[in-house]
């Protein structure tokens, strides 16, 4: 799944809940869509750097059980009130249904290795020709991005985000305008 869809998604669902919980208003969504991106911006350069010559994997530590489980115990443990961040941070491997890719979401128990691309028409030796390849070849990947964009409409419309001076206010200081 793109970046993007990842933001939309999350930021979604936490407005959807914020609605219910008030509580959760106090949130910086700025914050909420940097936690939900965390995994892919730890992940994604390692693999062009490296990891994908080496492995044929987009998919790293970030997106391992292991790396969900730090998280969770690091948050709760060190910085309870910030629960919520940590909860956009487990959506990315949701939204990634990270649990398929079995090597990398058992790292290490499996072995050092990552989970390998598959290998119809994705497996190509470098990594932005992988994307490419994987998005015109496999139509089905674009079904999470149309929900992604429904996503981000949904929460643009909701937010009335189209007016300026509200999406104004959302980058500068982080809430959701009432
Ligand atoms: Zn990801």
């Amino acid at each position: 799944m793109l970046p993007h869809s990842h933001i939309a998604l999350t930021l979604l669902a936490f407005d959807l809940a914020r609605r219910r919980f008030r509580q959760l208003n106090r949130l910086d969504m700025r914050l909420v869509a940097l936690a939900t991106s965390v995994p892919d911006l730890v992940d994604k350069p390692l693999a062009a750097l490296y990891f994908y010559r080496r492995f044929k994997a987009a998919m790293l530590f970030a997106h391992t059980l292991l790396a969900q489980l730090l998280v969770v115990y690091f948050t709760l443990t060190k910085m309870p009130q910030h629960w919520p961040y940590a909860l956009a941070f487990l959506f990315h491997g949701v939204q990634d249904r990270f649990w398929l890719f079995r090597d990398t979401f058992w790292w290490p128990l499996r072995g050092w290795r990552f989970h390998v691309w598959r290998k119809q028409g994705s497996e190509q030796r470098d990594i932005q020709r992988a994307y490419w390849y994987a998005f015109t070849r496999r139509p089905e990947l674009w079904v999470w991005e149309v929900l992604g964009f429904l996503a981000l409409l949904a929460f643009v419309l909701l937010n009335r985000l189209y007016q300026p001076a509200r999406l104004w206010q959302l980058i500068r200081d982080g809430h959701l305008p009432e």
